[in-house]
């Protein structure tokens, strides 16, 4: 027997539409707890080297200044607060771009070999500071090519790299690996520091996230470098992951899709 019931398919309809504003509703909450503890946190962070470079400031015209000792240590110091809050503004920049989905990923050819060496040799100074040995290890010579944007991809190599460097061990070794297998460039960054304890191993892809708050700060980070590293992978399609043993070191791994000469050539001819 049909149904003849005419407010049954009404109610139905109703129901659909009910549950989907309720999902709508939900998701326009959570969005609204994100923003509110983003700029809770974002406020907090701020506050941290202004106030600084004010103290400092402050005792320079209270008095210190007359000193030549005193005043060029806190001159130095009030700037290394700004310097600070430079690149916490340009982080936060770049992260809220990425979460708004505001600037767009532009594809291309990127010979990941050439990058890293370029990331090496911008980072020789602070590399060498510590005594570092910085290594890459590949298959084989020449271009390692994958398709990412340059720009960004760079970015993910430097503050993973910049990390094992700045949390590795004086006199310690920093490993990048480039393997390739059928579609793929599989990344690694090894470093043989002292490693993160499990328990922060889950949280540290977290903005603001800090395993030591103030060896991290010490060591000019603004706790948002490996939220922007997982927002530009996750872009790329791609999932990192992070292994560390106390005492041995840290590795990141993450792969990125090959894309060799032919293919470009390929998707060339298909835009025009
Ligand atoms: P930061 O600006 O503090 O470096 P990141 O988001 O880059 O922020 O890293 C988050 C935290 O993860 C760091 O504060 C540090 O405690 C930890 N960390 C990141 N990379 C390493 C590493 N290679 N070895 C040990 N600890 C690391």
């Amino acid at each position: 027997i049909k149904n003849t019931n005419p407010f049954k398919k009404l109610n139905d309809e109703i129901f659909v539409y009910v549950a989907k504003k309720q999902k709508e509703i939900d998701e326009l909450k959570r969005l609204e707890q994100f923003r509110r503890e983003f700029l809770a946190d974002v406020s907090h962070e701020l506050k941290t080297p202004i106030f600084a470079a004010q103290g400092f400031i402050h005792t320079l015209i209270d008095g210190a200044i007359d000193d030549e000792h005193v005043r060029d240590k806190f001159l130095s110091k009030a700037a290394k607060s700004l310097d600070g809050l430079d690149a916490l503004v340009k982080d936060l920049v770049a992260l809220s771009q990425l979460e708004t989905g505001e600037v767009k990923m532009s594809f291309e050819r990127v010979d990941l070999a050439q990058v890293v060496h370029e990331i090496f040799e911008q980072l020789e100074k602070i590399a060498s500071a510590k005594r570092t040995f910085l290594k890459l290890r590949v298959d084989r010579p020449g271009p390692i090519w994958v398709k990412a944007d340059l720009q960004r991809i760079n970015q993910v190599m430097t503050n993973l790299i910049e990390n094992a460097i700045k949390y590795g061990n004086e006199n310690g070794k920093v490993l990048v690996s480039l393997e390739e297998d059928k579609k793929h460039v599989l990344v690694a960054v090894k470093d043989d520091g002292p490693g993160i304890p499990p328990e922060h191993l889950s949280r540290i892809f977290e903005r603001f996230y800090r395993v030591e708050k103030s060896r991290s700060k010490d060591r000019g980070g603004t706790g948002l470098g490996l939220a922007i590293v997982k927002h530009i992978l996750n872009a790329h399609k791609a999932k990192i992951t992070v292994m560390s043993k106390i005492d041995k070191g840290t590795t990141f791994r993450f792969k990125l899709e090959r894309m060799e000469e032919l293919k470009l050539a390929a998707s060339k001819q298909n835009v025009q």
